[in-house]
């Protein structure tokens, strides 16, 4: 530990990227969980230490599916990502999430610094030129990507499978090994062609990387990274190809390259050296200071899918080209669940955070708290509704938001808002003194690990402690007959307040600003927090406000319900109809007698679940009809619908019932029953056939 806070001393300042969201689709709380929360913590953590930091972050706007999904809906690749950068942007903006920039990789000075990061290397010799034979389709006249070219998979043999994965058995393939390889353009046979490409011969950094990662971060890595990043190196790294068959992204930079982009796990990194040209260009900054000083350090927060770009390709990047720092450290986080099932964008299965904001307005906090308090920081963690609203309710309304509140109502009750004075300590007061002063170091000591649960929870200690030395100490009860104890009682209290707003600020930012803002309190810093004297006797503080509200088990019972309907929703767009009976002849058919009436009444059949007995006017006769609709229709809601009866089957007694024919039902996948109604207009009796 001392070795390490010494270390982190070295620097003058420090570079936090995070993870560029691939602009094909809104931001979801896994995204916030693993990424970009713990990001802010971090930054805002620095800040209020008065460090130099920047905060880089941006859209990932180039590769595949962005044009695959361009092609579904008609509209250009542009198109696609101006619509998402915009709804993801927003979203950051909307959780507080403090990035210096938030830029883009379409923009012009992307295409520049990956354009010369690449010049740079391919001058350097840093790359192997190779020819290969791939799929190309020739009605198109354009070379296929892998997603771009389906067949059917060599191990399962499921038809659909993507030229680099098969979504069925999750088998990494090459296009060459599909069976019957279609293009997904055309529906036509791809032909072999051959093409040019540079690749990244990664093999010759393995020592590098040995000595670097395996050696020089053993002690300060996360275990979940380090064990990732050991497991690729021990398996031997191969050559990846930098460049692409493909019109849309940064251009080969290179003669006779028509139709060529760089890939975009080569260019999308350099996005957060293009950002950060940007930000430098419109304040009137260095970009080069946070890249490539030495005493800057840089850390990257993602998500664990992104491990081996991070530790492993881009700083084999930044290392080859020459003149860049290396990451000083890499603190991914593992998966986020939701309801104890995988996040799915293509499932819907998601707790969207442009949609939460509309159904829970004003509550980013609590979100922010739930996804740190549950962060999946070394393995993967689970969301539920019931687990949010009970931390909203049980820690951050009964613990902080109840604290707070008594505090300031108190203090406004009984000294007319001003901080009383301290009139003399008890031992206890005395020990509750020293223990803030331990807080703002223990929450240190977490966020430099990057242990963000950890922090947090210290954080919520502090606000327990004060709720209960409130509570210990009742002022409410004593003020008939100790009003001086009462104003030492308040005064410690609000303190505690005083310094809640500066350390929580890192993870609950709008909660902390309106709390400082309640306590009439400057900017504090975090230099500050730990002592008590950060509000003096006589200061005045204003009205309170709540800091939280309950969440009702309503609100939660609509969320659990949004997301059943998207189970429903996803089993319907799986459902495969049964294949036809055999066929029969039209005498049979016609052997039927179908015909439209109207249920005249309806009454369930005692003893039990399913029955209804019903009275039908066919036309023909008024008779009773004994159906077993009782699960999914009230006898009351049917009297008077128009139904399509089966007037020729034989009776048959039900319950001790004569039931003389049979109501036609839809049924659908789930179960659930509808009636065939005839047309409105059609006279009781008619035929149907
Ligand atoms: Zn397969």
């Amino acid at each position: 530990m001392e070795t390490k806070c010494a270390a982190q001393n070295q620097f003058k300042r420090t570079t936090v990227t995070s993870a560029l969201p691939y602009a094909n689709g809104p931001l979801h709380i896994g995204h916030l969980a693993g990424v970009y929360i713990p990001a802010d913590i971090f930054v805002r953590y620095l800040r209020s230490k008065g460090e130099e930091v920047l905060f880089i972050g941006g859209s990932d706007e180039h590769g595949v599916p962005i044009t695959i999904k361009a092609r579904q809906q008609g509209v250009s690749p542009q198109d696609i990502v101006d619509k998402y950068h915009e709804i993801i942007k927003q979203s950051f903006k909307d959780f507080g999430i403090s990035f210096d920039i938030y830029s883009r990789t379409s923009n012009q000075i992307h295409h520049e610094t990956a354009s010369e990061f690449f010049t740079k290397m391919y001058d350097q010799g840093d790359f192997i030129e190779k020819t290969s034979e791939q799929y190309f389709d020739e009605e198109n006249n354009q070379f296929l990507a892998d997603r771009y070219i389906t067949g059917t998979c060599p191990h399962c043999s499921y038809e659909r499978a993507y030229g680099d994965q098969c979504e069925n058995c999750g088998t990494t393939l090459n296009a060459t090994d599909l069976i019957n390889p279609k293009s997904a353009l055309s529906g036509n046979v791809p032909v072999l062609k051959e093409t040019k490409h540079w690749f990244l011969p990664l093999d010759k950094y393995e020592n590098w990387l040995k000595e670097w990662i395996i050696e020089g971060h053993k002690d300060d890595w996360k275990p979940n990274v380090y064990g990732q990043v050991k497991s690729w190196i021990d398996h031997g790294l191969q050559a990846r190809a930098v460049t692409r068959d493909l019109d849309w992204g940064v251009k080969v930079p290179l003669p006779d390259t028509e139709g060529k982009v760089l890939y975009v796990w080569f260019d999308a990194p350099i996005g957060y050296i293009s950002a950060t040209r940007e930000w430098a260009e419109q304040t009137g900054n260095n970009w080069e200071t946070w890249w490539k000083d030495p005493e800057s350090r840089l850390i990257h927060f993602i998500g664990k899918d992104n491990i081996v770009f991070h530790c492993i390709i881009f700083p084999a990047m930044l290392k080859a080209e020459g003149s860049y720092i290396l990451p000083d450290n890499v603190p991914a986080f593992e998966f986020l669940n939701l309801e104890n099932d995988k996040i799915s964008t293509s499932r819907n299965w998601a707790v969207w955070l442009h949609e939460y904001l509309v159904e829970l307005p004003g509550k980013q906090d609590v979100l922010r708290y739930v996804l740190t308090s549950n962060a999946p920081e070394t393995k993967d963690n689970d969301f539920t509704w019931k687990d949010f609203q009970s931390k909203n309710n049980n820690e951050l309304l009964a613990i902080f938001g109840n604290f707070v509140n008594r505090a300031l109502v108190l203090t406004q009750k009984y000294f007319d808002g001003k901080v009383p004075p301290i009139t003399g300590l008890t031992d206890e007061d005395k020990k509750v003194i020293a223990e803030i002063g331990q807080f703002p170091a223990r929450i240190s000591r977490s966020l430099d690990l990057f242990r963000f649960r950890e922090a947090l929870a210290e954080m919520m200690n502090l606000a327990r402690l004060g709720n209960k030395y409130l509570t210990d100490n009742e002022p409410w009860k004593i003020i008939k007959t100790d009003r001086e104890r009462v104003r030492t009682i308040l005064n410690i209290s609000l303190q505690i307040c005083a310094n809640l707003s500066i350390v929580a600020e890192p993870f609950l930012p709008f909660t902390a600003h309106r709390l400082a803002s309640l306590l009439n309190l400057e900017k504090l810093r975090w230099k500050d927090a730990g002592t008590e004297g950060l509000l003096k006797p006589g200061d005045l503080i204003r009205e309170p406000e709540y800091l939280f509200e309950k969440i009702e088990d309503e609100a939660i019972a609509a969320q659990v319900q949004k997301l059943m309907d998207t189970k429903i929703n996803n089993a319907a767009g799986a459902f495969k109809a049964k294949p036809a009976r055999e066929n029969i002849g039209f005498d049979d058919f016609a052997k039927l007698d179908i015909r439209v009436g109207i249920i005249l009444e309806a009454e369930k059949v005692a003893k039990t679940k399913k029955l209804l007995k019903l009275k039908i006017d066919t036309g023909i006769d008024k008779r009773t009809v004994i159906s077993g609709i009782a699960e999914y229709f009230e006898p009351e809601d049917i009297i008077g619908k128009k139904v399509s009866i089966l007037v020729n089957l034989a009776p048959k007694q039900l319950k001790g019932i004569d039931s003389q024919g049979m109501i036609l039902m839809a049924e659908n996948l789930d179960g659930t029953l509808g009636f065939v109604s005839p047309p409105e207009g059609f006279v009781n009796g008619s035929e149907i056939r």
